[in-house]
């Protein structure tokens, strides 16, 4: 069970967050309330060290949001409400991320390094893929399909350029640092390249699985009045005509899917003893 001390600490910290958030616009009040929630959890179970790479990844991933939006909306590709992220985006994102400290928790093993690397599998996944989105967007030319790099519009599902790529893969670089602040171990050198691998390693395939799902099965439909290429059901107040893939596989179901296989990667990079990790607690 957490201790008092750290009840209060997560309560003091969370209203903290909550209130910058609302003043920032990372999310809307539905996104407020689930990424409070999510913070939470995680707080009162992980503690810092799994807390601050959530942190980070709200943060950080909250202004490349904000950076340059005028020019990603003219392109027809940011995200909507000037950024800020509801419900499902705040779940698909974090959500698995939770219940990995959740069962951690539960099963009292929150001190299991394939555990630790299977959550930051999880958020670096869910992180790297909205860096490679949100900064990819400021790549000038058009991104290409994963699949057959031909050029697609911008906010194409499945789309990538350049400058999202360097994102995904130098994401690794703000979370791990951070978490080996917390790492309660001897030999933060050792832990700190070690991570570096697994957390570059999970990010980068789960996020590319995110791209490559996005390229395939996810919903992209055309907008009946304006003609426009969009993944969103609605467009003009208007519901659109399903150009491919598979109706229920919308941005939220490949963002969770793809956390989750990042998730597995990071946890099998240790479990299998590929890349040492030794935390003790
Ligand atoms: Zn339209």
């Amino acid at each position: 069970m957490p201790s008092l001390w750290l009840i209060i600490e997560a309560t003091i910290v969370m209203v903290i967050v909550t209130l910058l958030s609302i003043k920032a616009g990372f999310v809307d009040p539905s996104g407020l309330l689930s990424s409070f929630i999510v913070g939470y959890i995680i707080y009162i179970f992980g503690d810092k060290l799994f807390f601050i790479p959530l942190l980070i990844f709200y943060v950080i991933a909250g202004l490349m949001t904000k950076v340059r939006y005028e020019e990603k909306k003219l392109k027809g590709a940011a995200e909507e409400k000037l950024g800020a992220r509801g419900w499902k985006n705040v779940l698909a994102n974090g959500g698995v991320a939770a219940a990995i400290v959740c069962i951690s928790a539960y099963t009292n093993s929150i001190s299991r390094p394939e555990l630790l690397a299977a959550y930051l599998g999880a958020i670096s996944t869910a992180y790297a893929d909205t860096l490679a989105t949100e900064i990819g967007l400021l790549y000038p030319r058009e991104p290409r399909l994963i699949t057959n790099m031909k050029p697609v519009p911008a906010g194409m599902p499945g789309g990538v350029s350049p400058y999202g790529t360097v994102a995904q893969l130098l994401s690794a670089f703000t979370i791990v640092p951070a978490t080996v602040l917390f790492l309660p171990i001897g030999d933060k050198l050792s832990a700190f390249l070690n991570l570096l691998v697994i957390v570059t390693i999970s990010s980068f395939l789960g996020s590319t699985f995110d791209s490559l799902i996005g390229a395939t099965a996810q919903a992209v439909y055309k907008c009946r009045i304006c003609g426009k290429v969009t993944e969103k059901s609605v467009h003009c107040n208007a519901e659109t005509q399903l150009l491919r893939g598979i109706k229920y596989i919308d941005n939220n179901m490949v963002n969770l899917l793809a956390t989750i296989v990042g998730a597995i990667i990071a946890y099998m990079l240790v479990y299998s003893g590929l890349v040492p990790l030794k935390i003790e607690m």
